[in-house]
């Protein structure tokens, strides 16, 4: 798309200041309620990578021996600047991705818990030490920043999850250069914009908009030690073997399916406002979102009655008004999710709530797309077996817990999941059977609180390293095992022998 000098162009942010993009390619920036083009986001060649990460090297050393304490209060100043002005980016992220103002204010808390995390990383940071290992002899070790690390993220929070990344790799001593979603690309650099102002020097924190390009020139730069990556699984994987063969470390969290496996002894009521929630809040836009309900008879036709009975209350609308649920995020992410509705109706699952084509409270030209049930839904249907990352709720029907497990455990996806009951034995059961990495118990959308670290299994996940807690510590710090003595030279003496203790 050319340069459109109408529309206010969105620009980097490299050492410390916002630049113009320069590469002459450029990608519109949608507001998803009123469904036309608001911004231009630039779409940086290699050049423009090559100084956002020579900006974060030339910041490295500095930043890397600047003293704990300033670092420290440097994160706190940061916290507050956010928390002072949240409203501002709850508004921003609204505009973008469309999201309703409740919604991002609470993306906004989320992230914000990774900096408070971030906050006490001296304690995360501290090494072993070993007095007189050998006669003379200590051994400890220490951790060390990588140096420049690369973040790219996806566009369902475009605040959170670079929060889930940023806070701590620059605790911890490292720069970083941020590749956001240019989908939603505004609140990265306003997240910049406000940890410069928080005292952090120029180059620590650098954000590149781009697309392919951009991405595939982090993937290969020499000095980028190690990629973050968060999106959809083909891209997950294809950052994890690139990233990798190109020598870095890397964490590359794909998408998911998440299934609520609901027993006969649970409280319906408690499940049915459960699934409204994790299913259709920020239009069903989260990796975390339910998205297959699996019922073990006999309870299904119960609780559709009151999840559709609670569907037909939801408002829809822009999402700066008082609305339950948004638009998507583009016309073609909707026209894409709506596709997986006909595909499900044409493999013979029962449409029960259609949200094609329903009356919202906004612009006609907004990327709308109602709340969506689906029931019985064929197991080899592409609308189970694949993530729609929309507002459609699938509800499938299985005999027992056993079989309810069996199917969980055999899809591709392993990020979250949930059971709901009653029976302590059978919950505790699930949490030991079931291969998914973040699971709820009476708990529909259980994202791990900042100190402990977030990710799931199989396609959700490539790398062994999660996010943040104490796994995104690890991955931002290499540890060093230091062996000294102090003694007299004159103890030495040639032993070619391995050394022993
Ligand atoms: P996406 O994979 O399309 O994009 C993610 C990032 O990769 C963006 O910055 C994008 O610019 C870049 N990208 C896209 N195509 C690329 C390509 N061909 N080569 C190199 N880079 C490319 O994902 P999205 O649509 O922005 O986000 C939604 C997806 O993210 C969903 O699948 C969702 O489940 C997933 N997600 C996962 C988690 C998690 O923690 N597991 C969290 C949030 C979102």
């Amino acid at each position: 798309m050319t340069n459109d000098a109408r529309l206010p162009q969105v620009q980097h942010y490299i050492a410390g200041a916002v630049t113009d993009g320069s590469s002459g390619r450029t990608a519109p920036v949608y507001d998803p309620a009123l469904g036309i083009v608001t911004k231009e986001v630039p779409l940086a060649d290699l050049d423009e990578l090559n100084t956002a990460v020579a900006a974060a090297k030339a910041a490295f050393t500095g930043w890397r021996d600047t003293s704990i304490a300033k670092r420290q209060q440097i994160l706190f100043r940061f916290r507050e600047l956010v928390n002072e002005r949240k409203g501002e980016l709850a508004a921003i992220l609204t505009s973008e991705h469309g999201k309703v103002l409740s919604d991002a204010m609470g993306e906004i808390a989320r992230g914000l818990e990774v900096v408070e995390f971030a906050t006490g990383f001296p304690q995360l940071m501290k090494g072993d030490y070993s007095e007189n290992v050998s006669t003379g002899v200590d051994v400890y070790s220490t951790k060390q920043p990588l140096g420049v690390v690369g973040v790219i993220s996806p566009f369902n929070f475009p605040a959170m999850v670079p929060m889930w990344f940023f806070p701590i790799a620059i605790a911890v001593g490292n720069t970083v250069v941020l590749k956001p979603s240019e989908k939603d690309p505004s609140s990265s650099v306003w997240l910049a914009e406000l940890f410069t102002e928080a005292g952090l020097p120029a180059g620590v924190l650098n954000v590149l908009h781009g697309d392919k390009v951009a991405v595939d020139g982090l993937l290969e730069h020499p000095d980028i030690r190690s990629i973050s990556f968060v999106g959809s699984t083909p891209i997950a994987r294809y950052i994890y073997e690139t990233a990798a063969k190109n020598g870095k470390r890397v964490q590359a969290l794909g998408g998911a399916k998440n299934h609520m496996l609901v027993l006969p002894d649970a409280d319906l009521d408690l499940v049915a406002d459960s699934a409204i929630n994790a299913g259709f809040g920020s239009a069903g836009e989260r990796c975390m979102a339910i998205s297959v309900v699996v019922a073990v008879e006999p309870v299904a036709d119960a609780l559709i009655e009151k999840i559709t009975e609670r569907m037909s209350k939801l408002t829809i609308g822009d999402g700066r008004r008082s609305c339950d649920m948004g638009p998507l995020v583009t016309e073609q992410h909707r026209d894409k999710v709506a596709s997986y509705i006909d595909i499900a109706a044409a493999d013979g699952a029962t449409v029960v709530v259609d949200g094609r084509g329903i009356e919202v409270d906004g612009a006609a030209e907004g990327f709308w797309l109602g709340p969506t049930l689906l029931d019985r839904v064929p197991l080899d249907s592409r609308a189970y077996t694949e993530e729609i990352f929309g507002p459609v709720l699938s509800v499938v029907r299985v005999a027992s817990y056993e079989d309810g497990v069996t199917l969980i455990n055999n899809g591709a996806f392993g990020n979250g999941t949930a059971i709901f009951t009653n029976d302590g034995g059978a919950a505790r059961r699930f949490q030991n059977e079931i291969e998914v990495g973040m699971i709820g118990i009476n708990v529909p959308i259980p994202v791990p609180v900042a100190y402990y670290s977030f990710g799931g299994f199989k396609d959700s996940i490539f790398g062994d390293t999660k996010a943040y807690g104490e796994q995104g510590v690890h991955f931002f710090t290499r540890e060093k095992a230091i062996t000294s003595r102090w003694l007299d030279p004159s103890h030495g003496g040639i032993n070619l022998g391995f050394p022993q203790n």
